[in-house]
C-alpha cells in the first residue's frame, strides 16, 4: 500500500526503534545501530526486506490526522502480522504512551468497529474494548 497523499515518514522513526525486528537481531526500544540522529537509514538503499515492506497505519490511511504521526504521540497504529488484531505499539521507555487521548479515542472508535483492539510496550499488553474500559491482557 502506498503512503496516503500527503503522508510521509518525515523525522519519524518509531519503527525503528519502538519494534522488535526478528530479522536484526533488534529488541523492542533501543534504536537500530542504523538509524540515523538525524532521522532516516544510514543502510536505506540496502535495508532488508522486513523494513521495506514495514508501512504504519497512520502513513497509509488518510483519516489520521497529522497529529497522530507516531513519533508525536509516542505510539505506532499498525495491524498485527500474526493474528486479526489492530495495535498500538508504545516504546517500553513511555508504556502509556497509547493513553494519549487522541490515540485512545481512536483506538476505542477502531474496537466499536468489532476489531480487536490492544496496546504494545515490550512484553506488556492491554486490550481496549469498545466501551472504552482498558486493561492487561492474560
Ligand atoms: S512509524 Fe510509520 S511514520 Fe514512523 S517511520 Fe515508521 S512507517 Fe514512517
Ligand atoms: S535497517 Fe534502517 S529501516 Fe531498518 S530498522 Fe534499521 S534504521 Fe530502520
Amino acid at each position: 500500500m502506498a503512503p496516503a497523499p500527503g503522508k510521509n515518514c518525515g523525522a519519524c522513526t518509531m519503527c525503528c526503534t519502538a519494534l522488535e525486528i526478528p530479522e536484526l537481531n533488534k529488541a523492542a526500544g533501543p534504536a537500530c545501530p542504523n538509524c540515523l540522529a538525524s532521522g532516516g537509514c544510514a543502510i536505506y538503499a540496502s535495508r532488508p526486506q522486513v523494513c521495506r515492506d514495514f508501512e504504519c497505519e497512520w502513513l497509509t490511511d488518510r483519516t489520521l490526522s497529522p497529529q497522530l504521526r507516531p513519533d508525536r504521540v509516542g505510539t505506532i497504529l499498525m495491524e498485527a502480522d500474526d493474528t486479526d488484531e489492530y495495535r498500538a505499539v508504545s516504546a517500553p521507555g513511555r508504556p502509556l504512551a497509547w493513553r494519549h487521548p487522541m490515540v485512545f479515542a481512536h483506538l476505542v472508535r477502531v474496537a466499536k468497529s468489532g476489531r480487536t483492539v490492544v496496546a504494545k510496550a515490550g512484553l506488556s499488553s492491554w486490550r481496549i474494548f469498545a466501551s472504552g474500559e482498558w486493561g492487561p491482557t492474560v
